[in-house]
């Protein structure tokens, strides 16, 4: 009985000269007194050895060194936890985190604005599937079955059925509009278009077109060129000049390239304009009558005006981009030069 009273009082001065800190001196304290091989156990299993009449004084004892324990590691691990909050606490004159906020890729704010430009005319947009048929992308626009863009070196067909390929301009969206629709038609065509070409700084595999269909009674030349005029100021500005060059395109008669005065150089001559003093920005014509007929479309009542341009060559000529590949890259430091436009 003296034996354990004497170990308890020395237990007891040792418990309240202790003072861990942290999780793992207090979970030490908790195993060395409260364990199930701790010291409290350990003092239990040894009042078998009381005598009768003393073990209740010795249990008393026992119990009271029990509560002593137990309230300490209480104490101890309440000051623990709110030692750890204290570590938790934010401190809001830290400066946050960076969150990177992307920019639009120069080809949709330019695409944008082009869309919106003739939306100010009337025109409405107009989608297609990017996998054609022969007809839609060729046939119907003229393309004899002879033609060179025809051709596998030009144009990717789907291996699976070869009736079938990636579109290699947006002519297929007008084919199907003038297909379901009844003039008066007018739709801009924006998408994206396929060639077989090998990628350089000047072309490349894909790239997106904008392409422009008015079909009505009494449609002139002079519609297609005021409309061409009002988008290039609308563009470029007030002061750029336009030029019409004739060319040919199976789909439009008579067909005529466009070009603008050099922004660069403002006409004087560079390498951009290849001192020329104009750089060519889209194609354009009368509708040619057989396209017309092939949807049924009475050629001798309607006439109608079609254009096309490449948002690429836009884009590079109102941010000075030389090389076609950075739009498909994915380069930050590309990109991010865009994040102030509109
Ligand atoms: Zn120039």
């Amino acid at each position: 009985m003296d034996e354990l009273l004497k170990q308890i009082q020395q237990y007891t001065a040792a418990i309240e000269a202790a003072s861990p800190s942290g999780r793992e001196q207090v979970e030490a304290f908790r195993i060395q007194y409260l364990g199930t091989k701790g010291i409290v156990k350990s003092l239990m299993g040894s009042m078998k050895d009381i005598q009768p009449d003393q073990r209740k004084a010795a249990g008393q004892a026992l119990n009271e060194f029990k509560k002593l324990a137990e309230a300490k590691l209480e104490s101890l691990q309440d000051a623990n936890e709110s030692a750890g909050e204290d570590d938790q606490k934010f401190d809001l004159s830290l400066p946050g985190d960076f969150v990177g906020v992307g920019t639009r890729h120069p080809l949709s704010i330019v695409r944008g604005r082009i869309v919106s430009i003739f939306k100010k005319l009337g025109f409405a947009i107009a989608e297609g599937p990017d996998i054609e048929d022969d007809w839609h992308n060729f046939g119907a626009m003229n393309l004899p079955e002879d033609h060179p863009a025809r051709d596998m070196q030009d144009t990717f067909y789907i291996s699976q059925n070869p009736s079938w390929l990636l579109r290699t301009h947006t002519s297929s969206v007008q084919a199907r509009v003038m297909e379901s629709q009844k003039p008066p038609i007018r739709v801009i065509c924006p998408g994206r278009v396929y060639r077989n070409e090998t990628i350089s700084a000047r072309a490349h595999c894909f790239f997106h077109q904008v392409e422009g269909l008015y079909i009505a009674e009494n449609v002139s030349f002079a519609d297609l060129k005021q409309t061409l005029y009002f988008f290039v100021q609308e563009m470029f500005g007030k002061e750029v000049k336009v030029r019409f060059r004739p060319s040919y395109f199976p789909f439009t008669e008579p067909s005529a390239e466009m070009d603008i005065s050099c922004l660069i150089c403002e006409g004087k001559g560079c390498n951009v304009c290849k001192h020329t003093g104009w750089v060519e920005i889209l194609g354009s014509g009368m509708v040619h009558p057989n396209v017309l007929e092939n949807f049924g479309i009475d050629s001798n009542k309607y006439t109608g005006f079609a254009f096309g341009m490449g948002v690429e060559r836009i884009t590079q000529l109102k941010y000075r981009v030389n090389d076609l590949r950075l739009y498909s890259q994915n380069d930050i430091r590309f990109l991010q030069q865009f994040t102030g436009a509109v």
